[in-house]
């Protein structure tokens, strides 16, 4: 039997298959526990976030009037933290040719169904302004694994071409990075290239599964995947993206690994993930979600949304385009604070949006919107669409991002930068309808920022920005 130990470096002791059994077995004693739930939420409400076993509890809890206060503190903990604020970003994917065998994903090698596509630096140059042009400011780079075609030298080349884009007023500002588990060299050499996130789903964390879902390939060696955030962060990488893909194995013990996978990170690397993404799995070519018997319903999904935020309050939670807009809307005030917009997940598939030309997209995309009437949509429902990547371009990451949130100063760094990201978007981006209800939006959320200094700085800044200047933050 492998000890359980949070603060180890090996795999098998940080993410340790008895401790999670053990902690399924702990919750599945305690689902009508209504003592030690009411415990547990009284616990949650200061923000401290929770354990994992009591994390597991909530989730498993079959009290109906407790899992309702539980929807409501994390819709409490998700105002207080985030306010109104959702973040938007886009995938862009450079190369679809990978050697993994992952069986749930279309670009696994054996796929001969699939066009193979990798873009050159003018194709990626031509993405971007398409990006750019939608009025996008911050990306998630996606690549197969391929040491061939994709090696590290051609991420990093691509990085500094989409940097290094001036177009109109168009800039992407922060770029995240999602790329197979590397060495801490590569990880050091994505951090000197200025990346915002290293992003790396687990996918399961069920090594047994994990061997199964992973046949063939480098990712098939689940301790180098599972490994892969100590490396990135000793590789100088202060933000890291965790998520598991919903659907592939139980998604209890899934979520269970992924808390322990925070609290290793928090505890051997002194601060947590900057995100969790959560995705479900979704039908692409070749691949049929049918075959995967672990699908999770809607209401297993906000119940996980809404346990993560109160037991990570202060990591950013990311929902994509592979929701649709009806299962966004519910996730929203539960915990979401990111999302993606007008996303193709296919090589090459900006700049030909209207005639795409292949097949090489690594799932159907379920929200189809575009970026426009994300925003309206979200200002419809009252929330602050926001292109702010001020923290990272501030050196405000890691420990230094975490301390800043927790003393609750954030609030007066990110809403004022919501607007100000907001109105860039208007500005140069929206049509008149959405430009009206923008300016209301940021008329209105002006009056809320707390610090007078600030607010009056805002203000400034806000009108400079409608006199042609761009480009502010705090
Ligand atoms: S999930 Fe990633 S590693 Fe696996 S086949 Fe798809 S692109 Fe390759
Ligand atoms: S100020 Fe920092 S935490 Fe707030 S939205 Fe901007 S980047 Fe994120």
């Amino acid at each position: 039997m492998t000890k359980y130990d949070p603060q180890s470096a090996a795999a098998a002791e940080f993410i340790n298959h008895e401790e999670i059994e053990a902690t399924l077995a702990y919750a599945a004693t305690n689902k009508h526990n209504r003592l030690l739930v009411q415990e547990i939420l009284e616990k949650a409400a200061d923000c401290r976030g929770l354990s994992h076993r009591e994390a597991a509890v909530l989730l498993e809890c079959q009290e109906d009037d407790l899992n309702a206060a539980m929807f409501t503190l994390a819709q409490k903990i998700k105002e207080e933290l985030y306010g109104k604020r959702i973040v938007l970003f886009a995938p862009l994917y450079l190369s679809n040719y990978c050697v993994n065998g992952c069986v749930y994903c279309p670009y696994h090698q054996r796929n001969t169904t699939i066009r193979r596509k990798k873009l050159t630096q003018e194709e990626i140059r031509r993405e971007v302004i398409a990006l750019q042009d939608m009025g996008h400011k911050r990306l998630a780079l996606e690549t197969g694994e391929d040491p061939v075609q994709n090696p590290i030298e051609y991420v990093l080349e691509s990085i500094q071409t989409i940097y290094n884009i001036k177009h109109k007023n168009g800039a992407i500002r922060r770029v995240n990075v999602n790329i197979a588990a590397t060495t801490v060299e590569n990880y050091q050499k994505l951090k000197a290239a200025g990346i915002g996130t290293y992003i790396l789903f687990q996918e399961t964390y069920h090594k047994e599964n994990y061997e199964k879902l992973h046949p063939t390939g480098p990712k098939h060696d689940y301790a180098w995947h599972t490994e892969a955030m100590d490396r990135a962060m000793e590789g100088g990488i202060d933000d890291v993206g965790c998520g598991v893909l919903f659907g592939l194995n139980l998604y209890r013990y899934d979520f269970v690994g992924l808390l322990m996978h925070a609290e290793h990170l928090e505890a051997r690397m002194g601060v947590g993930p900057h995100t969790i993404s959560v995705p479900r799995i979704r039908p692409a070519d070749d691949i049929d979600p049918q075959t995967f018997s672990n699908a999770i319903d809607d209401d297993i999904f906000a119940k996980i949304v809404a346990v993560i935020r109160i037991a990570v309050p202060y990591t950013g939670m990311i929902v994509s385009t592979r929701e649709s807009q009806v299962s966004r809307e519910r996730v929203l005030d539960l915990g979401i604070s990111q999302i993606s917009g007008a996303s193709c997940t296919s090589v090459g598939g900006y700049e030909h949006r209207e005639a795409p030309e292949d097949n090489s997209a690594q799932f159907d995309v379920n929200d189809t919107r575009t970026l426009e009437e994300i925003i309206d949509w979200l200002l419809d429902l009252g929330y602050v669409p926001s292109f702010c990547t001020a923290c990272y371009r501030a050196g405000r990451t890691g420990d230094r991002f975490m301390k800043l949130c927790k003393s609750g100063q954030i609030k007066n760094c990110c809403l004022p930068n919501a607007l100000m990201t907001l109105k860039e978007y208007l500005e140069d981006y929206a049509g008149d309808a959405v430009q009206k209800k923008g300016e209301a939006v940021i008329r209105r959320q002006w009056e809320g920022i707390p610090n007078p200094a600030v607010k009056a700085k805002a203000a400034e800044y806000l009108q400079k920005l409608h006199d042609g200047m761009r480009d502010f933050r705090f």
